[in-house]
């Protein structure tokens, strides 16, 4: 039995079928009938035990003196603590309030006491009771099911949706394949299962094949399929693919060392798209030419608190150290959208994506941005930095921006904390930026472009929508000519100019990218060898001529036509 489902990490993994069900938080907001208040007292303590047992079992796996303990610890004595139970007791007999109702009303009460004392330590503790509450009312609803502390090795995961932040605390080790009935090709998960090298298959409607928790399944994301009770023979044939795969990453390790170079003589810089210190470490073993794009965002993902200055500085710096030279391009944070950071109260919009992310909303929050703005800062008197913002559109949006590095410039000098230069770039993410370039390339050093939300937002298809982003993909004529408009405004004002979306690590879309001028691509780590070797094996001059021709074209099919003749 298989099914089919598009491969948006590409690999062969064997594993385990773990299904994460998706928590039922809602509150039932009926006034309980009388006859039911002790069956009631009792789902709610029975509910508190579950949670507190599931809460005991992952604190074996984790070292006693970290933070997640302790934070596991405070988790546990709130869930003990008799006063509390008590409370909501009496709303379940007085009030006669659900379960549900009783915990909402009385986590909340907790959690807004702390935030008024308007203690930022404590307001996270806010958050932390809010999140409790929610998995106490799982438990109540009997949907608790998000707790991957027993997870074997080799587990496949299946869900409906994973969240960039769901994602941040897998425990990746032991998965070997994430299957999803929705994403899309370049939402936030996937550039995440991508980077950490975890096949991913997406928009696959598994639930049609009963697959039970425990059952052996392959997930075959290189033809992008899902194999649930396969036959020997079909065992034999993907463990062969497997080790065929894994033959070929070995083979592109011998690019490692090589540079980026065409096969008559065009050299491009090859950077890496990152999103934590370990992966700015593979980026140095990999032989990239440094860092094209940290998500400084993503690091944060399961973070209780916000990291003070001192703190990102310190990282910063170990970054540059583990990249010996090379720059490090550092995003300010691109919050928003489908990127929710753990430590910060969620708004709800109407259209996120549209909505207060990225510059929009760390220009609202100087308490956000100026520890990011100074440390980097003074990151940049210890090595190569470049920073950049995303989501700008406008000029007077730069105007803010410059005018809050000036402070920050101004701060340190009479604080006299030492600081050094960097080199100060915008992602090209929106058709707006594009039309604005003539403002906006005056006053930055490089620009990036983040296909990624550029193809989102001239489209108006989200990204997060596999059946959008097919029929609307980046490698299109449309995103071709913003892009090469980019290319020529920044050549006219002397601009660096480089390209992180994924796009960049398209393998049809190399040859285009490169003869259309662009010198500089930053790429998703598990992609990068496989780029080098196709720039390696490349002719500089007809890659000119295709991207000529490909800069004609007018139909999608038309393009990819061109480029796989
Ligand atoms: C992009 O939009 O192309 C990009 C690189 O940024 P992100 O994917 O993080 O939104
Ligand atoms: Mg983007």
């Amino acid at each position: 039995m298989s099914l089919a489902g598009v491969a948006v990490s590409s690999g062969v993994a064997f594993g385990q079928a773990v299904h994460l069900v998706e928590q039922d938080c809602s509150v039932h907001y009926h006034l309980l009938p009388v006859s039911e208040i002790h069956s009631e007292k009792s789902s709610l303590t029975q509910a508190i035990e579950e949670l507190i047992c599931i809460l005991e079992t992952g604190q074996k796996c984790i070292e006693i003196d970290s933070d997640n303990f302790q934070l596991i610890d405070a988790d546990i004595l709130l869930l003990q603590d008799e006063e509390l139970l008590n409370d909501m007791c009496t709303a379940i007999e007085n009030q006669q309030f659900s379960a549900s109702l009783a915990v909402d009303r009385i986590f909340d009460f907790q959690a807004s006491e702390i935030e008024a004392l308007q203690d930022p330590i404590l307001a996270s503790r806010a958050y932390d009771i809010r999140c409790l509450s929610k998995r106490l009312i799982a438990s109540i609803n009997g949907t608790l099911t998000w707790d991957l502390s027993h997870l074997r090795q080799a587990s496949i995961l299946l869900a409906q949706d994973i969240t960039p932040a769901e994602f941040a605390m897998l425990p990746l080790d032991n998965i070997s394949g994430i299957i999803l009935k929705t994403g899309g090709l370049t939402s936030h998960t996937a550039i995440l299962a991508r980077a950490a090298g975890i096949p991913a298959l997406f928009n696959c409607a598994y639930h049609e094949l009963s697959i039970r928790n425990g059952q052996t399944v392959i997930l075959d994301a290189i033809s992008g399929e899902l194999h649930a009770k396969p036959s020997r023979e079909l065992r034999s044939e993907l463990r062969l693919k497997q080790l065929t795969e894994s033959n070929r990453l070995q083979q592109l390790l011998t690019f490692k060392d090589k540079d980026a170079e065409t096969q008559d003589g065009h050299k491009i810089a090859l950077f890496a798209n990152v999103g934590n210190l370990s992966e700015i470490t593979r980026t140095a073993e990999l032989g990239a030419q440094g860092v094209g794009l940290f998500r400084t965002e993503f690091m944060l993902m399961n973070a209780t608190e916000y990291p003070n200055e001192q703190t990102q500085f310190l990282l910063y710096c170990d970054a540059l150290h583990v990249l010996d030279g090379c720059p490090l391009t550092i995003r300010t944070l691109d919050i928003g959208a489908d990127k929710d950071l753990p430590f910060e109260r969620h708004v709800h919009e109407e259209n996120p994506a549209l909505g207060i992310r990225g510059c929009r909303y760390t220009l609202n929050r100087p308490e956000l941005f100026k520890p990011q703005l100074r440390a980097a800062l003074r990151a940049a008197n210890h090595g190569s930095i470049r920073l950049m913002f995303p989501m700008v559109n406008q000029v007077e949006e730069l105007d803010t921006i410059l005018q809050e590095i000036e402070m920050c410039k101004q701060e340190l000098v009479a604080e006299e904390v030492g600081f050094g230069d960097f080199e100060l770039g915008l992602m090209i993410e929106t058709p707006a930026a594009v039309m604005n370039l003539n403002s906006l390339l005056p006053h930055i050093d490089f620009v990036s472009i983040g296909t990624n939300d550029l193809t989102q937002y001239t489209m108006a298809a989200d990204r997060g929508n596999l059946q959008l982003t097919k029929a609307f993909p980046s490698f299109s004529p449309v995103i071709l000519n913003f892009i090469k408009m980019t290319i020529k405004a920044a050549k006219e004002f002397d601009v660096k100019v480089s390209l992180c979306g994924e796009l960049a690590s398209d393998k049809r879309a190399v040859a285009v990218l490169v003869g259309m001028g662009l010198e500089e691509l930053s790429v998703n780590l598990s992609s990068l060898l496989e780029i080098k070797s196709i720039i390696c094996d490349g002719n500089y001059s007809n890659w000119q001529t295709l991207a000529n021709a490909a800069l004609k074209t007018t139909r999608i099919d038309e393009l990819h036509d061109l480029v796989c003749s």
